[in-house]
């Protein structure tokens, strides 16, 4: 049978290290022949993301360069998509019919996910897997990914780059460079 695929859904606003070693622990952990990233657009029920999808995807894109085993989906930005994480799983099932997916999070989300949309029915449709993240308890319960806990986050990120300070140790390199062309989150 096909080794299972992982699934980092995320803003990505922007891409960080943290991702990037979720995804790395990820695929050693749990054998995955592959990992979808699925950055989000900006549906009505939470706080639009600060840069623009496609400047979020574009640092996705150059973030994941040189992994073969990296592929980005995007039918969450599509304009018509609902970005419910349920809905992008059932139609993932059936563009790849047959395919196992475990869904990573990071123990804030799989700590709200009593909030999610149709919980139950996402873990029908895929494993769940959780990384531990430093100010969130793991969940006895949850299949964890071994992983050294990283204290990135994306808006620290983003409030460090308006404050001018230097933020190249918690991203990769060509992601610093295009959000400086770009002048994102100054
Ligand atoms: P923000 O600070 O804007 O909320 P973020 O850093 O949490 O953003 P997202 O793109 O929202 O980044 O996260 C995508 C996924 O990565 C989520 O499952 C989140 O829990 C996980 N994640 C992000 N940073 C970490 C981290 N430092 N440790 C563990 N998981 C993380």
């Amino acid at each position: 049978m096909a080794r299972p695929v992982g699934i980092l859904g995320g803003t990505f606003d922007p891409v960080h290290n943290a991702h990037l070693a979720i995804a790395g622990a990820a695929l050693r952990a749990l054998d995955l022949q592959q990992i979808l990233w699925l950055p989000t657009g900006a549906p009505a029920y939470r706080p639009a993301p600060v840069a623009a999808a496609a400047h979020r995807l574009a640092m996705l894109k150059l973030a994941i360069a040189g992994e073969p085993r990296y592929m980005v989906d995007e039918r969450e930005l599509r304009p018509e998509a609902s970005g419910l994480t349920f809905d992008s799983l059932s139609s993932l099932h059936k563009d790849v019919p047959g395919q196992s997916f475990i869904l990573l999070l990071g123990a804030d989300q799989y700590a709200k996910r009593a909030s999610w949309h149709r919980w139950t029915d996402i873990e029908k449709l895929c494993e769940i897997a959780v990384v531990a993240r430093p100010g969130f308890k793991l969940d006895a319960k949850a299949r964890t990914i071994p992983m050294t806990p990283l204290p990135v986050s994306a808006s620290d990120i983003r409030e460090r780059i308006a404050r001018g300070e230097d933020v190249s140790a918690m991203l990769p390199p060509a992601v610093l460079a295009y959000l400086r062309e770009k002048g994102l989150y100054l």
